[in-house]
């Protein structure tokens, strides 16, 4: 398997050297040279197909023999280890529940999926890997969780203090060994862009042997293409035509649902859903594509100014306006209107949505008002346990929640983060004496 960048500047690489680098050196981001059309005689078995057949025929053909088959299905079944089950709320309205995983949220698939592909490329190298890896909430989690104890391998989180909930921060900070914290007095874009730096350093480059586990590398982006085939598979009707709403942030759910659209699975057309850090549905509105600071907001795992896969994105549409409108309808919501929703599942269809899940049903019922008559169905992608936002969820719907046995599990552990301001001199200094 061959990758390129999107800067088209650096040269094409393997998988190995595009998971192992994150980045390519010209600061684009890595995409596949070709994304193969799946027959449509797996289309047609699809309803037979587990999950981990889905991953490992997928897998199959974009690596192209890349990987032996027997440790490709070891990777996938090591990492799939949880279903992703499509719970329908009214005939035309799906909801596919994403957060099954130890983390209780959707970045579970890819951060698996990575830590086992990452493992598997660095087990001959002496020098050990050290992650990088800035999150706005549930990355780090899954993330520590998905890496915590695989050999060969060192996680430094950096996370913005006081905006990710009291529950997520204790799912980053709580495992030890090879996971490290760090709470960063500033935003979530200061996280992202003192990662940035790290890997544009010399020096650090140089002493350190570093990766990445954002929703840049593309080994985030391969097994997140996996569910749009698992959510389709369960359709009782897979003839009427069908919408992914997608609720985004950094926009790489939805650049891995178009990779599953390019492989030949027939989605009608996504709905890039937002709160008020709407960048992209204003792209798609205007033409004119405008990063501004992020706004924190209810639904924080999508509290970002400027969305990283958008240049994927680009990349994918030709950076032609029109090809992105004719596949992604752009739509944003207040926190207002998020509450009300969560409320309007929670009492008219006895489903308790969280806050990031609720942005996307916004927009499946807004798509539905604006395109009466058509018929159409929708699979919302619940993106998260709303356990994992107890206090807000409770709040809104003024009612007491469950918590999962391992989040309850989490409240006794204790808290162990190293704390530092957005300065890079700072965070340098501590990778260079901790590792
Ligand atoms: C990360 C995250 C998102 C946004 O996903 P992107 O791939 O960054 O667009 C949405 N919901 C939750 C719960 C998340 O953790």
């Amino acid at each position: 398997m061959k990758l390129y960048s999107t800067k088209g500047i650096a040269p094409e690489v393997d998988l190995r050297e595009a998971v192992l680098s994150g980045l390519p050196p010209d600061n684009g981001l890595y995409m596949p040279v070709s994304i193969p059309v799946l027959p449509a005689s797996f289309l047609k078995k699809l309803p037979e197909l587990s999950l981990v057949e889905i991953g490992f025929t997928i897998c199959r053909e974009l690596f192209g023999g890349y990987i032996e088959d027997a440790i490709l299905y070891d990777i996938i079944q090591k990492s799939m280890t949880f279903p992703a089950p499509l719970v329908s709320v009214a005939p035309d309205t799906h909801i596919l529940e994403l957060f099954h995983g130890p983390s209780l949220a959707f970045k579970d698939f890819g951060a698996r999926f990575m830590a086992q592909l990452m493992a598997y490329f660095n087990k001959d190298e002496e020098q050990e890997l050290l992650i990088l890896v800035a999150t706005s909430g549930d990355t780090g989690g899954a993330v520590a969780s998905g890496f915590a104890g695989v050999e060969g391998i060192n996680v430094c989180i950096l996370y913005p203090s006081g905006k990710v909930s009291a529950l997520q921060e204790k799912q980053l900070t709580t495992h030890g060994g090879n996971i490290k914290a760090i709470e960063i007095a500033g935003s979530f874009d200061d996280c992202q862009d003192l990662v940035k730096a790290a890997f544009l350093d010399q020096e650090l480059q140089e002493r350190l042997n570093l990766s990445s586990a954002n929703s840049i590398n593309i080994a985030r982006l391969i097994p997140q293409t996996f569910y749009y085939f698992e959510g389709f598979k369960q359709l009782t009707n897979p003839n009427i035509p069908v919408y992914f709403s997608v609720p985004s942030g950094n926009f790489g759910n939805l650049t891995a649902g178009v990779f599953a659209h390019r492989m030949g699975l027939p989605i009608a057309g996504f709905l890039g859903a937002t709160n008020r850090n709407d960048v992209v549905p204003d792209f798609l509105q205007t033409g004119v594509y405008q990063p501004r600071p992020s706004v924190p907001t209810l639904s924080n795992a999508m509290d970002v100014g400027n969305p990283s896969n958008f240049r994927r994105l680009d990349d994918l549409f030709c950076s032609t306006w029109n090809n992105f409108k004719a596949l992604i309808h752009g739509f944003s919501f207040s926190d207002i209107d998020t509450e009300g929703e969560m409320r309007r599942l929670f009492f008219d269809k006895q489903y308790l949505i969280d806050p990031h899940g609720a942005v996307a049903s916004l927009a499946w019922t807004a798509f539905l008002d604006a395109n009466m008559g058509q018929t159409a169905q929708g699979i919302i992608i619940e993106t998260a346990h709303p356990a994992k936002f107890q206090e807000e969820v409770e709040r809104i719907l003024d009612q007491k929640i469950e918590l999962p046995t391992s989040l309850e599990k989490l409240k006794s552990l204790k808290k162990e983060a190293f704390s530092m301001d957005s300065s890079f001199t700072e965070f340098k200094e501590f990778l260079l004496n901790t590792y």
